[in-house]
Parts: structure tokens; C-alpha cells; sequence
């Protein structure tokens, strides 16, 4: 069944795959060529590096000119797994992934089909196979809206977690989480038994270390708003996505996740490209508690949802 996308991926095309987070967009990570489509695909700046996703940790060694200790207990403990580590990079990593940068993000994603594919077509470089700005996808459908129906993609249905892999820099201490999701920081500290930090989500500059947080992302078309105040107005042209408080009227533009936050995750991309579908104006969701941001992936939906709101 992998035959066809993996003779694709040899011979320089771009091909999409689900992953446990979302749909990549694979190219050959060794092929400046294959690569350079890959960001015109999705209207990428070039100035935003690539996660090479790999299929073994010997494969490692391609790209990292070091492995710590502590690199080799993170990959020992959440590999494979929804964490990318950041390495220094070897001279021959190829400068259009790693956007000119000493390092090089790295990933073994669990998903079997991304691991058949990675093993037999070679390690790829996989941001999420959206277009850039739009929703990652987690549905083969999502990469065919952005990319159009005859786009080769390696269809497997929803992904499981729905929100992208945390990004960890492992190359200077304090160890840093660039992006936070579904392994968290504590996590992370008790395999190492070091701290770790978590950079702000204010990094809009030129200088933000990981390039990519500084972009506006995961947007839908439709304003996304926290819910302020005890008793919002429920109007009919938005989507209200609630988790704790009461649902004040069931019906198909108020969700309730009854506080299932994983649920929350997997589904919050589909919920904001059918808010689209519908040309609804708002999607209205309600904030988060301290205790409940206590949780890795409620940091992630709050993470997400803070930069679709801009
Ligand atoms: P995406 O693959 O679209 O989910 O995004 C990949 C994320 O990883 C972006 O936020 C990038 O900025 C980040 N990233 C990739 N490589 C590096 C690197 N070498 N240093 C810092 N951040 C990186
Ligand atoms: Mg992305």
C-alpha cells in the first residue's frame, strides 16, 4: 500500500503522512531539491527550519554532531513519540532545513505508517501538511482542502493527538520548550532531573530562537475569542467550544468536552476549519483554570488557541 508514496518520496516528490500529532508533509531530507517544493507547497517562509523525522535512533547520528547524555535518556524515555529534540547540527545537514541555523530539530513519530514509510523510504523532512497560517491538519481531507484532491497523501484517518510535537532545545541550559505539547516540561525534568523552561509565548521578534513561533498559526478565518465574563451571549453565527461550565443550550455550535481535554485536542483543528465550512464569524472558547493548565496538553490547546487568537 506504502509502495507508491514511498517511490514517490525517492524520486524527489512531496508526499503526506499522518503522523500521532498531524499530517506531515514529507520530502526527502537529504534532497535540496524535493525540499525547496515543500515550502513552496505550503507558502513557507524560508526563514522557518524543518523537523526531520527519522526512523531509528542510529539514524541520529546523520544529523546531530553530538548526543549528550541527557539526549540519549530523552530519546530512551519518549521515542518513539510526540517530542522533537533540538541538536547541533553536523556540517553536511543540508542549510535549506535548518534555515541557516547550527542546529537541527529531530522526531521519531510513532505512527506505524510514518515509521514503514521513514524506514523505507529514508528520514524526510515533515512540518505539518498544511498551508502556512491555516490549521494543521489531522484528517487526509484537511491536506486535500489546502492542497487539492489529487494530492498523494497516505490517508489514515484522524490522527490521535491533533495538536503538534513539543520542541525541546537541548543544546544550551537552561533546556528550552520552544513549542509545548503532549509531553510536557515536567515530564522532560524527571527523566533528566533537570529544569527545564518553557520560552514565553510573547516571542514575536526577529531574534525568537526557534523561528517558527514568532508566525501566526493555526488560524481559521473566523475570529477566535476566549469567552470573558460569567454569562456570555450566545449568538448564532459562532462556535462555542466549552469544557468545564455549564452548556447553556445543547445544540450542534456549542460543544462540550465535559473536561476531556484530550478529546478538546484532537478535535480543535476540525472544529475551526468547520467553522470555516460554515462561514461562521467567531469561535468563542472558554478559558482555561490555573489547576487545569496544570496538564501538558491543556498547555498545548492554550499554546495553540492563544496564537489563533494573534
Ligand atoms: P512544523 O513542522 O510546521 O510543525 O514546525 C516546526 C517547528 O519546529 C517550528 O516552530 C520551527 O521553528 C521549529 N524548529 C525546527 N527546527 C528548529 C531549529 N533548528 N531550532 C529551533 N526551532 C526549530
Ligand atoms: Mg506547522
Amino acid at each position: 500500500m506504502l509502495d507508491q508514496y514511498i517511490n514517490l518520496l525517492k524520486s524527489g516528490e512531496v508526499v503526506a503522512f499522518p503522523t500521532e500529532t498531524v499530517y506531515g508533509l514529507g520530502a526527502d531530507a537529504k534532497n535540496p531539491d524535493a525540499i525547496k517544493k515543500v515550502f513552496e507547497i505550503k507558502g513557507r517562509p524560508s526563514d522557518n527550519p524543518l523537523i526531520v523525522h527519522i526512523a531509528d535512533k542510529k539514524q541520529v547520528e546523520d544529523f546531530a554532531s553530538e548526543i549528550t547524555d541527557d539526549a540519549q535518556k530523552l530519546m530512551d524515555a519518549f521515542w518513539p513519540g510526540p517530542l522533537t529534540l533540538i541538536f547541533k547540527k553536523k556540517p553536511e545537514v543540508l542549510d535549506i532545513i535548518t534555515a541557516g541555523l547550527d542546529t537541527v530539530a529531530l522526531r521519531w513519530p510513532k505512527h506505524p505508517l510514518s515509521q514503514q514509510l521513514i524506514a523505507l523510504a529514508g528520514p524526510v523532512v515533515a512540518p505539518s501538511a498544511n498551508s502556512s497560517g491555516k490549521p494543521s491538519p489531522t484528517k487526509a481531507e484537511h491536506v486535500k482542502e489546502d492542497f487539492g484532491d489529487d494530492f498523494p497523501v497516505v490517508d489514515a484517518g484522524e490522527t490521535e493527538i491533533g495538536l503538534e510535537s513539543t520542541v525541546l532545545d537541548i543544546t544550551s541550559e537552561p533546556y528550552t520548550i520552544y513549542r509545548p505539547g503532549a509531553v510536557s516540561a515536567d515530564d522532560i525534568s524527571s527523566i533528566i532531573d533537570k529544569e527545564v523552561i518553557q520560552e514565553s509565548n510573547s516571542s514575536t521578534d526577529e531574534t525568537a530562537k526557534s523561528p517558527g513561533t514568532k508566525y501566526s498559526h493555526y488560524s481559521p478565518e473566523a475570529k477566535v475569542q476566549w469567552i470573558s465574563g460569567g454569562d456570555a451571549t450566545f449568538v448564532e453565527e459562532a462556535l462555542y467550544l466549552l469544557h468545564s461550565r455549564p452548556a447553556p443550550r445543547k445544540n450542534s455550535r456549542v460543544i462540550h468536552y465535559d473536561g476531556n481535554f484530550n478529546k478538546m485536542a484532537h478535535e480543535l483543528y476540525d472544529r475551526f476549519r468547520h467553522a470555516d465550512h460554515q462561514h461562521l464569524e467567531y469561535v468563542f472558547i472558554e478559558p482555561f483554570s490555573d489547576e487545569q493548565l496544570q496538564k501538558p496538553i491543556v498547555q498545548a490547546l492554550q499554546n495553540r488557541i492563544s496564537k489563533a487568537i494573534g
